[in-house]
């Protein structure tokens, strides 16, 4: 039976994205929501809705026997987890399938794989993937990280097996700090993530983030559609994402892209993924793998003119990869701002209405949001509020369109991070490409003193 209703463990941007694949495809759509979201606009467009929980996400978005119930209810034969929340728990996934509700998204074994930092490193080193330079494995003994340390050279990077979003690394300078930081990221990792396991990688110096979207069919056909570079990062969280890399070479794209598609040609890899890399004086380091749609997705949709969702949603009901590597093009450039409720100078959030609201537009602008005049941001969720995602024939076009789209929206009641763009989009190192991960703290120190 093809997949007829899919309900989206989501909200916000997403589960609109989710909702608009799917009803151009002729699938019926079932929102999931909390109590604070009875009036988002994800509920309001869905055909139909139920109401999962209270408004914190471990009793709604993260609530798994509610979630199911809803999808019996509601009749639903495919679940689509979105990113966050769900999308990356092994269980969830494992849960849907034995419900006989078609799971739009990986194999659970390569979820569970892929979600332990150390288990997937340890894949990633086998399937050919180029690795940063660190501990084979976990490290819980002090005189073996001391020995790992010294033989990599310092500085180190201690981060959390369980990790994710960006939490649980710490940078270690020197060997005389190595315990300390070894404890408190073994502590601070068990209490975010129930896991106190570590482990320990060369810290780059200057590098870029760069990561390739990959798609198989799972019976070990696969593809990849090219890169994003996500540098420009504050608290390795992602501001503002381009396609393609301004430093990559056609030829590197397609030789790097071959080994991220043969790795999971070799796995029978199922759905969407994303294989993040660092990348610094031409090489590249594997330091995860996504598997799951990201949110920087649309840049790659931009270049590609390939609908990832629709791709994802046509896998899960058993169909072949609707292209081949030799048919996908990159044509043009692509960047997404992350539009988020929060002070530009302080990062603080701000939730709260929306007194008014326009969304920018015109050729190749897109906005991803579930913004209207009147809606209450809830403080329980995640800042981020749209996504302008902005295409360009050269980059230097995407820029100055997204520069005059940027000037076009109108968020207010709240504060956002557009202003943030506004003046990123103006420097020069932003407009010739060049930064790496650090680039951005950087710049915000010196703008900020
Ligand atoms: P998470 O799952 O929490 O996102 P990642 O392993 O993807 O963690 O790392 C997130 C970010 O942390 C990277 O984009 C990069 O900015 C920084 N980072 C991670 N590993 C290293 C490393 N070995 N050297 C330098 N920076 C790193």
């Amino acid at each position: 039976m093809p997949i007829e209703r899919i309900l989206i463990a989501n909200r916000g941007e997403i589960a609109l994205r989710i909702h608009r694949a799917a009803h151009e495809m002729g699938i019926e759509t079932v929102a999931v929501h909390s109590t604070a979201d009875a009036d988002a606009m994800h509920v309001r467009l869905a055909d139909h809705a139920v109401c999962i929980g209270p408004p914190a996400a471990g009793e709604s978005y993260l609530n798994i026997a509610n979630i199911i119930s809803a999808a019996e209810i509601a009749q639903a034969d495919a679940i689509h987890p979105g990113y966050g929340f769900l999308s990356e728990n092994a269980k969830f996934a494992e849960i849907v399938e034995a419900h006989d509700i078609a799971w739009i998204g990986p194999k659970p074994e390569h979820i569970r794989t892929m979600g332990d930092k150390v288990e997937a490193k340890r894949t990633a080193g086998k399937l050919g993937l180029p690795l940063v330079p660190g501990s084979d494995g976990a490290v819980s003994d002090f005189d073996e990280a001391r020995a790992i340390a010294a033989e990599i050279g310092y500085p180190v990077i201690i981060k959390a097996a369980s990790g994710g979003g960006g939490r649980g690394m710490k940078v270690c300078e020197a060997e005389d700090q190595l315990e300390t930081l070894m404890r408190q990221a073994g502590s601070e990792a068990k209490a975010a993530f129930g896991d106190a396991t570590v482990y320990i990688e060369k810290y780059l110096g200057n590098p870029r983030h760069i990561e390739f979207q990959v798609f198989g069919d799972g019976r070990g056909a696969a593809i990849h559609l090219g890169e994003r570079d996500c540098s420009l990062q504050r608290r390795h969280q992602k501001v503002l994402e381009e396609a393609p890399s301004p430093v990559l070479s056609s030829e590197e794209r397609d030789r790097m892209g071959e080994i991220c598609a043969q790795a999971m040609r070799d796995m029978a890899y199922r759905g969407a993924g994303t294989i993040e890399f660092l990348w610094e004086n031409g090489e590249f380091y594997f330091i995860e793998m996504n598997t799951r749609l990201q949110v920087e997705h649309p840049v790659t949709e931009m270049i590609t003119g390939i609908d990832l969702v629709r791709e994802q949603i046509r896998i899960a009901d058993g169909k072949d990869l609707s292209c081949k590597q030799e048919d996908i093009r990159f044509e043009g450039h692509a960047i997404e701002c992350r539009i988020n409720a929060e002070d530009p100078f302080t990062f603080a959030p701000s939730p709260g209405q929306v007194t008014h609201y326009h969304a920018a537009g015109g050729m190749h602008v897109r906005v991803d949001s579930g913004l209207y005049a009147g809606y209450r941001i809830p403080p329980y969720y995640d800042s981020m509020i749209a996504k302008l995602i902005v295409y360009g024939r050269t980059r230097e076009r995407c820029i100055m369109r997204l520069r005059r789209a940027l000037e076009e929206m109108v968020v207010e009641g709240v504060k956002t991070s557009i202003p943030l763009h506004q003046q990123l989009l103006h420097q020069n190192d932003v407009l010739s490409g060049d930064y790496s991960i650090k680039w951005l703290e950087e710049w915000l120190a010196g703008r900020d003193a």
